[in-house]
């Protein structure tokens, strides 16, 4: 066992035998983005035509048809490439995605809650623990693959934390933890007094949140850049959560909205970090969500153990060394957990070491084909 979890350590640390990668593939950095109760029908369908079409989900006449334009299309691969341009054809021609049920993949939830807390839980620490059942669960018990490579050296003070979810503060447990957490209401750093700076902290002073003291995706993806400037985080997490938000409130015009915005901004990411000597040809990047949402015209809204579906989410993998076999199709299922123990091993960390009970991570299925 010892040796077979070696063994898939090392296939992702290493991943250029036996696959079509370069041989020269190395990994020094490792960019995680979640985007918040994403759907993984949307992200393998596109918008979804009776959600389109209907009146309480996505607005009036005109809403819907200017949706239908930018949004419908004949066929899955019409819509999805539609929603999300970047996804469909940097990371499906260079990388690899799981999640899409309908031909045999599937990412799974494995909290048993599938609601935001846990989820972010699994995928950071790699376990899940039935204490952790709500949001509001406080400061995180349990240390996350990023507090745990942050005391590793050569990786010490190398890691960065950006989102919109305020609870995100909770997850990472800055006090334990010593990550630099900007999320929510830290989100914007008060101590830039450049003109930028201070425009940026203006506007989100004046402008008003969606929820709570949950900073809107923009400013995250606004900081982020201004940050990545000056700074050179070998582990970075982005959380992006507008999407989920909307979907609450049952707008699917806006969750298409959102999702759209989310693609841009791992685009601009992804090529801000190309342009960094540092970053190109040197990292990874991980998509992924913390739950999936209900199905049908409205339990599409939400997302729990009483909505089926919550716990199916989807997973894009690009960076080097990973075989560029894009969308995979009937292949053992994944999980969630899995997710922790991956990111540790792109930088040749071996995660199960510190916690023995995480999940191992993805090695194997990045490189194996699928049936
Ligand atoms: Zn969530």
């Amino acid at each position: 066992m010892r040796f077979l979890r070696l063994l898939l350590v090392l296939a992702a640390a290493l991943p250029a035998a036996g696959t079509s990668a370069a041989p020269s593939a190395r990994v020094d950095n490792v960019v995680l983005v979640v985007c918040d109760g994403l759907r993984w029908q949307e992200v393998f369908s596109g918008a979804d035509p009776a959600l389109l079409a209907d009146p309480a989900a996505s607005g009036n006449a005109r809403t819907r048809a200017d949706l239908e334009r930018r949004f419908g299309g004949p066929d899955a691969a019409t819509r999805r490439a539609r929603l999300f341009p970047f996804v469909w054809s940097t990371v499906a021609s260079g990388g690899q995605l799981f999640g899409n049920l309908e031909r045999g993949s599937r990412v799974a939830v494995t909290n048993g809650v599938a609601i935001s807390y846990p989820g972010y839980h699994e995928l950071l620490t790699g376990r899940t623990d039935p204490r952790i059942d709500r949001n509001e669960f406080g400061p995180n018990p349990d240390a996350t693959v990023f507090e745990w490579l942050n005391t590793q050296p050569g990786l010490a003070g190398r890691s960065a934390v950006f989102g919109t979810w305020s609870v995100l503060a909770d997850l990472f447990n800055p006090v334990r933890s010593h990550l630099p957490v900007r999320v929510g209401p830290t989100l914007v750093d008060r101590a830039d007094s450049t003109p930028e700076g201070r425009l940026l902290a203006g506007l989100y002073d004046d402008s008003t949140s969606l929820y709570g003291s949950n900073a809107p995706d923009a400013f995250v993806a606004v900081a982020l850049r201004r940050y990545l400037a000056h700074h050179r985080p070998r582990l970075l997490f982005v959380g992006y959560g507008d999407t989920d938000l909307w979907a609450h409130m049952g707008r699917y015009d806006l969750v298409l909205e959102t999702a759209r915005r989310f693609d841009d901004y791992v685009a601009q990411l992804w090529a801000q970090l190309q342009a960094l000597n540092a970053y190109r040809g040197r990292t990874v990047l991980i998509l992924t969500a913390d739950h999936g949402r209900g199905v049908g015209p409205v339990d599409w809204r939400e997302h729990g153990a009483a909505h089926p579906g919550s716990a199916d989410i989807w997973l894009a993998v690009l960076g080097p060394g990973i075989a560029a076999l894009g969308e995979r199709h009937d292949v053992p299922s994944l999980a969630q957990a899995q997710i922790a123990a991956t990111v540790a091993a792109f930088v040749g960390r071996d995660f199960l070491a510190a916690a023995p009970g995480a999940a191992a991570p993805l090695g194997a299925a990045l490189s194996a084909p699928g049936r």
